[in-house]
């Protein structure tokens, strides 16, 4: 294990009271009865598991993960896996709760499901994060499946961690499943485009011009920035967990990418001005992409967000308190639930590219996510008009009523 970089993380709302608020807000507007909301909202099953690790130096130390599945209404479960110290049981449970809804917002045939170890992935040697990966994916095999439950990359893992995991459930059959995991590298059955996916569609508020500003340069983070970059619109700011860069000027994001490959870090990056996340938040610009955890716009900094739009790559950055701000304020939010749903809608592509073994193009992809995402955002904005709330709140009452729709059709069994 190397040793890594202290990393000052402050003190979160915990993200499962925000997922319940969020939950509570738009279900007042739905005639639930109480049984049938308590069942919407409670994860429908929580594993936890402590496993063994074979360390470099000869040591084995023992991690802790978690797969929740929160709601199996609409089909089999899915949604990320997540590499970070702060994983935690209700951390896990509120990504859960976010992938249901998303789910059933784009209309996929899945409920949502999420994943997690409590580990920093920076800090194992290529051999541990390997065997870390295999061992986790074998523990949580019993409730994983290609129609049962998919995984997919999340915070701190990727391609070669979805990799390990498909090649390890396919051991343990004794034939390959790619279904069984999406956002796989392409040679084994991963799709085009997924990787732009998430980030796509924020081109619909690309302005010639417009200053942006990023919070996480990582899978979302990073595509988003060169796609608006791409766009016409300025990067003035970018950060990662350690902290952020700032130049009113322009960034060009594929040349911080290059210099964080060589560095490990944005810090430093030549021309800019080292600012901390909570200053990049805060800076003067048009348009906020936070693309990095949950938790990162609160009551405590929505006053002095500058953004007139803010683009939820993350799932989870904005407080319920802070929306409320946020929304007194006229800032225009695109909630996570329906502005980084491209990356779960291509995952859906991908497997069922994987359980047909045919393969599209990058156009037939594109030429499928578009109206998906377009249906949404008109639903979205128009239930908003009619209910008069804000954006989030429009999307949840439209996706949880959807649940709650095919949870009565099927009934309560027995
Ligand atoms: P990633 O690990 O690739 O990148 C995360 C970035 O955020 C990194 O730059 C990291 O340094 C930074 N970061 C981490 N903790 C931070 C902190 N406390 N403060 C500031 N920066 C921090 O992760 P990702 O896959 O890009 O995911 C980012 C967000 O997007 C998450 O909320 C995730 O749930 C969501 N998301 C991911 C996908 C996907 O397909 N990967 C899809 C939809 C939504």
């Amino acid at each position: 294990m190397k040793p890594g970089p202290t990393v000052q993380v402050p003190t979160r709302e915990d993200p499962w009271e925000m997922a319940l608020r969020q939950f509570n807000r738009a279900a007042d507007h739905l005639p639930l009865k109480r049984g049938i909301r308590e069942f919407l909202v409670y994860p429908h099953r929580e594993l936890t598991v402590n496993f063994p690790v074979h360390m470099d130096d000869g040591s084995v130390r023992v991690f802790t993960g978690y797969r929740v599945h929160h709601s199996t209404v609409l089909g089999p479960t899915k949604g990320g896996i997540r590499y970070s110290t702060h994983v935690n049981l209700n951390e896990v449970r509120a990504l859960a709760m976010w992938m249901s809804w998303k789910c059933a917002l784009m209309h996929l045939p899945y409920g949502g499901a999420k994943g997690g170890v409590a580990v920093e992935p920076k800090q194992l040697s290529r051999g541990e994060l390997e065997r870390l990966t295999r061992r986790f994916a074998t523990e949580i095999s019993v409730v994983v499946g290609p129609q049962s439950d998919i995984p997919a990359p999340d915070v701190g893992t990727n391609d070669q961690i979805m990799a390990w995991i498909m090649d390890t459930y396919s051991m343990h059959r004794g034939h390959s499943v790619p279904a069984v995991v999406t956002g796989k590298p392409v040679s084994i059955g991963g799709s085009a485009g997924r990787r732009e996916a998430t980030a796509a569609r924020t081109r619909k508020f690309a302005l010639e011009g417009a200053q942006v500003v990023v919070q996480g340069f990582g899978n979302v983070g990073s595509v988003a920035a060169y796609l608006l970059h791409d766009q016409g619109c300025r990067i003035v700011g970018l950060s990662d967990v350690y902290s952020g860069i700032f130049n009113p000027a322009g960034l060009d994001p594929r040349a911080v990418l290059e210099y964080v490959a060589q560095t490990g870090r944005v810090e430093g990056f030549p021309g800019t001005q080292t600012v901390t996340n909570t200053e990049l938040l805060e800076l003067p610009c048009d348009i906020l992409v936070p693309a990095a955890i949950e938790g990162q716009i609160t009551r405590a900094n929505a006053a002095q967000i500058k953004a007139k739009i803010i683009v939820e790559g993350a799932n989870g950055p904005t407080t319920p308190d802070a929306d409320d701000i946020l929304t007194d304020r006229g800032v225009f939010v695109v909630p996570d639930i329906l502005a980084n749903a491209g990356g779960v809608i291509v995952s859906y592509f991908e497997w069922v590219q994987d359980l047909s073994s045919l393969f599209w193009t990058e156009e037939e992809i594109n030429a499928r996510l578009e109206p998906i995402m377009v249906q949404a955002f008109k639903g979205v904005v128009r239930l908003a008009a009619e209910r008069e709330v804000d954006l989030r709140t429009s999307a949840l009452i439209y996706a949880v009523r959807r649940v709650a729709d095919a949870l009565l059709v099927r009934g309560i069994y027995p």
